[in-house]
């Protein structure tokens, strides 16, 4: 089964992933299409840009009242396009709009122009700092949560005055197509968020094109791809990828509630999340019990289509191929399988698979596997735990649970992560002031949050000299005099010795 297939005929189709059912023609955007559609771009962000911050914030306040009480509509698509259930779409579609929200209503507190002291020597100057739009941002998206992903990027950019060129996943190009379409009702004077469809290509037209940013979400092979081609016209990319995602277990943590929490941060949405739990390490003296608690709780699950299921098809056919790979490797180096196996894998399904005793260099601990899978391995204590789950070229997010408090913020801060949560899992995602994205293989930059406002910005410094100083230094008036008076003021400023 396919989920995205060209035509040859300058369309692909977009399928159900569990029925196989073709949901939609979509036209394939070509270098010169998506060329045209940043050159609108341009013209659109002018406008967006001077429009202000109240107007552009009424606008996008605007947009997520019209994307929530199309609620319905979203969730349907996304369910049809990525095969997860419509619960899981409502909850993607509930999130979006929380983030549309934040970035409409803090951009100009996090962007807006702000006094910056100038310092004693410069006290002639009177400094502002504000953050200008870049222009046109090109964002390219993936399909697992095809509308909260791609809108981590677009809701910001937008919100920091720039125009946007979306390529969707050619998984889910409806619900790209469907936002921009709401998008436009709101806002129909320019055309300050399109789309492109199409496959990779479009999104390599789209990277090597005239715009000023590229918002890169996907896998890590094809972050390097667009950052190669990034390179060519030295656009600036955020990239955000895969992880490896670890969740720590301490002796003294609420297992009822670390059990519930690591089965749905590794089972949900069918272990299609970028911060899913992959690897859980648990201390060993609460280990035999949090399987028992784990196992359970996972037996319980159903993979399927029906509203009774608790998680969909695999999206993407070949994943597949690589959830059985990893499945086997990790069963081939001596691990075990204490819930389901080899077997769970029923195209396009996988039942979920809880692996034991898998050996940390098995391609089920090191590689992104993005499936209903996870390994739990029994460690000596957290420190143990920190040391294997900082072990790895990812470093998305985490998850801590633990009794005590300053214990789980300290591995907290000890985990090569960009995001942690404590006693709970993948919270961070739904907090916009929090910001989002990685370190090492899983990306960089930063989506969410201030730094995500920030990320499709530019700093603009002005300074602008008041009354003239009292030592005139960039001059070629200055003397010896001059430079006697420097070297006093410097040495009293900072020649001194500081002590404890
Ligand atoms: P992918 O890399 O296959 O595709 C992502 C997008 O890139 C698609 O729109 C695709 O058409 C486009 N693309 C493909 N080749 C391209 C090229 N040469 N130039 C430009 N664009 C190109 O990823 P995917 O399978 O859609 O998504 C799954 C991956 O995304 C997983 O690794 C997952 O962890 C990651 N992900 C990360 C985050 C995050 O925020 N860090 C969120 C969601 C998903």
């Amino acid at each position: 089964m396919s989920v995205a297939i060209e035509t040859g005929s300058g369309t692909f189709e977009s399928l159900n992933p569990a029925t196989g059912e073709v949901l939609a023609e979509h036209p394939v955007h070509d270098e010169t299409a998506v060329r045209a559609a940043v050159e609108r771009a341009r013209a659109a962000a002018v406008w967006w840009g001077s429009l202000g911050w109240r107007e552009r914030r009424l606008r996008l306040l605007n947009v997520k009242g019209a994307l929530t009480r199309d609620l319905g509509r979203l969730a349907e698509l996304i369910h049809q396009e990525t095969g997860k259930p419509v619960s899981d779409a409502i909850l993607e579609v509930a999130a979006t709009v929380t983030h549309l929200d934040w970035a409409a209503r803090h951009a100009q507190k996090v962007l807006g122009p702000r006094g910056v002291y100038p310092g004693v020597v410069a006290l002639h100057q009177k400094c502002t700092l504000e953050y200008h739009p870049l222009g046109v941002v090109g964002v390219i998206g993936p399909w697992n949560y095809p509308l909260f992903t791609p809108m981590g990027s677009i809701a910001y950019a937008l919100a920091a005055g720039n125009a946007v060129v979306f390529k969707p996943s050619e998984y889910t190009p409806g619900v790209g197509t469907l936002l921009a379409e709401i998008f436009e009702t709101v806002v129909p004077e320019q055309p300050v968020l399109q789309v492109v469809t199409g496959l990779g290509p479009t999104g390599a037209a789209l990277a090597s094109s005239d715009v000023y940013k590229i918002a890169f979400t996907g896998s890590t092979a094809t972050a390097k791809k667009v950052m190669a081609a990034c390179a060519e016209n030295l656009t600036p990319i955020v990239a955000e990828c895969g992880g490896k995602d670890a969740f720590l277990v301490d002796a003294d943590a609420d297992l009822d509630a670390a059990a519930s929490a690591a089965v749905w941060g590794a089972m949900s949405n069918a272990g299609q999340t970028c911060v899913g739990v992959e690897r859980v390490y648990v201390v060993e003296d609460v280990y035999d019990a949090f399987i028992g608690k784990l196992t359970e709780r996972a037996e319980a699950l159903r993979a399927g289509a029906g509203a009774e299921a608790s998680y969909g098809p695999i999206t993407m056919p070949r994943q597949l191929d690589v959830i059985e790979r990893h499945i086997k490797d990790a069963l081939d180096k001596g691990g075990t399988a204490v819930v389901g196996g080899p077997e769970s894998v029923r195209r396009p399904y996988v039942d979920p698979v809880v692996l034991t005793n898998v050996p940390e260099d098995s391609t089920a601990v090191s590689e992104e596997t993005f499936g209903p899978t996870v390994t739990v391995t029994k460690v000596k204590d957290l420190d143990e735990a920190v040391v294997k789950a900082n072990a790895t070229s990812y470093g998305l997010a985490a998850a801590v649970f633990a009794g005590s408090r300053s214990r789980a913020m300290d591995v907290s801060r000890r985990l090569r992560s960009g995001m942690t949560s404590i006693n709970a899992v993948i919270a961070f995602a739904s907090i916009p002031g929090l910001p989002f994205g990685g370190v090492g293989e899983s990306g960089f930059g930063r989506i969410h949050g201030a730094d995500g406002l920030r990320e499709f910005a530019r700093a603009k410094a002005i300074t602008r000299q008041r009354f003239n100083p009292p030592i005139d230094l960039t001059s070629f008036a200055r003397g010896d005099k001059e430079m006697r008076r420097l070297t006093r003021v410097v040495t009293f400023l900072h020649g001194r010795r500081y002590g404890r």
